[in-house]
């Protein structure tokens, strides 16, 4: 099947005092027609700036592309103008954040931000949008449609308001959703609720999805595909499958031991010892090395490629070794 979207060899690089960041590098994923892509990573491991970029939103955060092709249907969004950016925001590419409180307006009703929403996207009545908003109500789940048109955001539950805001980032009918931590602020039940919906939606309109999470339990409910990122890097990415079944890469492996069981959630986790390299203060070698029990004198002094496996990829020198360890769940 041909690919929705290719992200080709992307690096993205902010100002900063300390001199300049690159907070991506290299960074390469595809995504096909009704995929559900998970962009995983411990806190400011790219994930955010990947899905900015795609968007083309840096440029409102001091931040620029420094490399690299962004191919959407096979045109690359990294040549467009504002101007053009704009017309494919929210039509072509919907992106939800964490905390729909703050992306919702207060002071007007979650109707009229409905409407408001499909009037920018289609030339329509005041009639024809608030049947148009209460259909979208409805596909992501709500009850009592009318009622909730008439209704101020906190009058809603955080999960309401989250598929509020699903339900205007779908109101250009868009071919790729980007959700960056849609569910990090919600409880775990409404959490399922939430994968749960997005799950649907992909087989109803058969939307891709770019679903950004810091938790391998989340990937696991929708993900086709996972891409897993560590200080600014792709280290590995394989099918869902692949990843959970045999990861081959230490900080997979992690992650994956990180996932709380279902049985207490409470359980102190799991985590990897130490913390995410600073990225104007880089180790030499191998990113990952300080952290990984796997590390030999090769992944202090030269850094990974990531390569091709299998149809999966690895960025880790001793892969081989890794994939003989099983993890244990
Ligand atoms: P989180 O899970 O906390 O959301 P993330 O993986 O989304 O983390 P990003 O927001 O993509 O992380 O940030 C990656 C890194 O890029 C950050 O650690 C930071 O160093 C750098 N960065 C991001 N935004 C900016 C900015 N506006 N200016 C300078 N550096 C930035
Ligand atoms: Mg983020």
């Amino acid at each position: 099947m041909k690919e929705l979207l290719q992200v080709k060899n992307l690096s993205v690089e902010f100002q900063s005092d300390a001199g300049k960041i690159r907070a991506i590098d290299d960074v390469s994923f595809n995504v096909k027609p009704g995929e559900t892509v998970c962009i995983v990573g411990e806190s400011g491991s790219g994930k955010s700036v990947t899905s900015l970029s795609v968007m083309r939103l840096l440029e409102y955060e001091n931040g620029s592309i420094a490399g690299g092709e962004v191919l959407f249907e096979n045109e690359d969004l990294v040549t467009k103008s504002q101007e053009e950016m704009r017309k494919i925001r929210g039509n072509d590419i919907s992106i939800i954040f964490q905390e729909p409180m703050t992306a919702l307006n207060p002071v007007f009703t979650i109707g009229r931000q409905l409407i408001e929403g499909i009037q920018q996207h289609q030339d329509v009545s005041k009639k024809e949008a608030w049947d148009r908003a209460c259909e979208l109500l409805r596909l992501v789940g709500l009850n009592d449609v009318p009622v909730r048109m008439k209704q101020y955001p906190h009058e809603l539950s955080g999960g309401m308001r989250q598929r509020v805001m699903i339900a205007i980032a779908l109101a250009g009918n868009p071919k790729l959703l980007i959700a960056d931590e849609p569910t990090t602020a919600l409880d775990v039940t409404i959490e399922t609720q939430i994968l749960n919906l997005l799950n649907e939606l992909k087989e109803k309109i058969n939307m891709s999805i770019i679903l950004i999470t810091h938790d391998m339990g989340v990937a696991a409910e929708v993900a086709d595909k996972i891409v897993v990122m560590y200080a600014g890097k792709i280290v590995e990415q394989g099918t869902v499958y692949q990843i959970f079944d045999e990861p081959t890469h230490p900080y997979t492996k992690g992650l994956l031991q990180s996932i709380p069981s279902d049985t207490d959630k409470k359980d102190r986790l799991y985590s990897i010892k130490g913390t995410i390299p600073s990225l104007n203060d880089l180790p030499q070698g191998c990113r990952f090395h300080p952290r990984c029990e796997f590390a030999t004198d090769k992944c202090l002094q030269s850094e990974p490629p990531l390569l091709q496996e299998n149809d999966r990829e690895v960025a880790c020198w001793n892969f081989k070794e890794v994939l003989k360890e099983k993890v244990k769940l």
